[in-house]
């Protein structure tokens, strides 16, 4: 066929994974990869249902691409991710321009469904949750990612439920890949050059395939001699076993910084959100990961504003920030999601949620530039990426994830380096080249 596909990807790493396993997968039937949209002969949309007005940003989208293609031949339209999900049949009655709509579990069925489309001229959606076969189909064709860090889904789906949350619906029940599927595209990413692994989930820390556990499986990442880092992302607190805060005195790749979303300070706003964890159960996996690695830092998800929050759960939020000095933390202002448990609740007046926004955001930034700031004068090992957007320095990652850029040659790129920091601002560090490490500092 010799096609060209376009993928537009919105939201989280998974579907950033999910975008780079659908080329994959379309290469099969003819389809080459192209970044130029317009050059497009089908455009596929990657949707994300966690933003505020997820749907509304679909439509606005595919509206753009009319514009875009009113003169040309019409592309293949294709809408997968969570907001296909969500709306699938809805979607080809509200959007004609809309060929195919794939959900998250189904677009290993990405092939026989556009064959399928092309014979029959049909518009066709398939939202099914079947990861098993999904991850089957998957394993099966390479993954082709030639990124030094590279993303590797091993669960999908939750059984959490909380309130305000479209996952478990969008994505449905719990499910971990098999090990031994996951060393072998663990192997194929290793072979084509990846030297990090970031591990994916929604609730990535769940990870049970027949008794092995997450802590199991870093475990076996680490005998793959050319691998030098691994992070998993993203966990949730009651998911935090002995087993995995063990794994941090045993293992040798594995990163210093713990991104555990808390969402709230406060424990009646936990128990609002159905998050069946407390502060307290928070704080004991903290310490307890500190005392292994002083050097273990935490970033989180924070939603401010959450229905019922009062100044005085919200003052906990600030203490509980105070308290752990979060690095690289994400924070939002509570916005219902149609179909969630929280969706139903009184919303807090705008004014005030967006001064409690304003001050948390205040806090977690100061805390990032004075954790950047500490870093000054000091050598840390950094994993070079590939080159800065304007080719000048070298793009690279330290064990905090925070970008670093310094001079220095491409045979640096895939290395892990020790890099003497000269200055830093909120999200960047600068510095220059010490000399080639292979240790881990922290
Ligand atoms: S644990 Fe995470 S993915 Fe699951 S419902 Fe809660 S917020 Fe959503």
């Amino acid at each position: 066929m010799n096609q060209k596909i376009f993928i537009k990807t919105f939201g989280c790493q998974m579907n950033e994974y999910d975008s780079n396993r659908i080329y994959d997968t379309v290469k099969k039937i003819g389809y080459e990869k192209t970044n130029n949209y317009e050059d497009a002969s089908c455009y596929l949309l990657n949707t994300c249902h966690i933003r505020d007005k997820a749907k509304e940003k679909v439509y606005h989208e595919i509206g753009r691409v009319k514009k875009i293609f009113r003169n040309k031949i019409k592309p293949l339209v294709i809408v997968t991710g969570c907001v296909a999900q969500a709306e699938h049949k809805e979607m080809l009655k509200r959007e004609p321009y809309i060929d195919l709509v794939l959900g998250p579990q189904s677009y290993h069925k990405i092939n026989e469904t556009i064959l399928n489309h092309q014979t029959k001229k049909k518009k066709l959606e398939e939202t099914e949750f079947d990861a098993i076969t999904k991850f089957k189909y998957l394993s099966e064709i390479k993954n082709q990612s030639k990124k030094i860090s590279s993303f590797l889904t091993i669960q999908e789906g939750c059984d959490k439920f909380c309130n305000f949350c479209v996952v478990p619906y969008t994505r449905g029940p719990e499910y971990s890949r098999p090990l031994s599927q996951i060393l072998d595209e663990a192997k194929q990413l290793v072979d084509s050059g990846t030297k990090e692994i970031i591990l994916l989930g929604q609730n990535v820390n769940a990870y049970d395939f027949e008794g092995s556990r997450l802590s199991s499986l870093i475990l076996e990442l680490e005998k793959f001699s050319k691998l030098k880092r691994i992070r998993y992302t993203t966990s949730h607190p009651n998911d935090m076993t002995p087993d995995l805060i063990d794994i941090y005195k045993n293992s040798e790749k594995l990163m210093p910084l713990v991104h555990l979303p808390v969402q709230s300070g406060s424990d009646k706003i936990l128990k609002s959100m159905n998050r069946k964890h407390t502060i307290k159960m928070y704080l004991e996996i903290f310490y307890k990961l500190k005392k292994i690695n002083s050097k273990i830092e935490f970033s989180s998800d924070f939603i401010i504003a959450y229905p019922g929050e009062t100044d005085s759960d919200f003052r906990e939020t600030l203490k509980l920030i105070d308290e752990i000095k979060f690095i690289n933390s994400f924070s939002f202002i509570f916005s219902p999601r149609p179909g969630t448990v929280a969706s139903d609740l009184p919303i807090i007046d705008k004014k005030i949620s967006l001064e409690r926004l304003e001050i948390v955001q205040q806090k977690l930034f100061n805390n990032q530039i004075m954790m950047n700031k500490s870093l000054e004068n000091n050598t840390i090992n950094v994993l070079v990426e590939n080159r800065s957007d304007d080719r000048s320095k070298l793009f690279s990652r330290s064990e905090y994830m925070t970008s670093v850029l310094f001079s220095g040659n491409d045979d640096l790129i895939g290395k892990i380096v020790k890099v003497k920091i000269q200055n830093s601002n909120q999200n960047t560090l600068l510095g220059e080249v010490v000399v080639q490490s292979n240790q881990k500092v922290a």
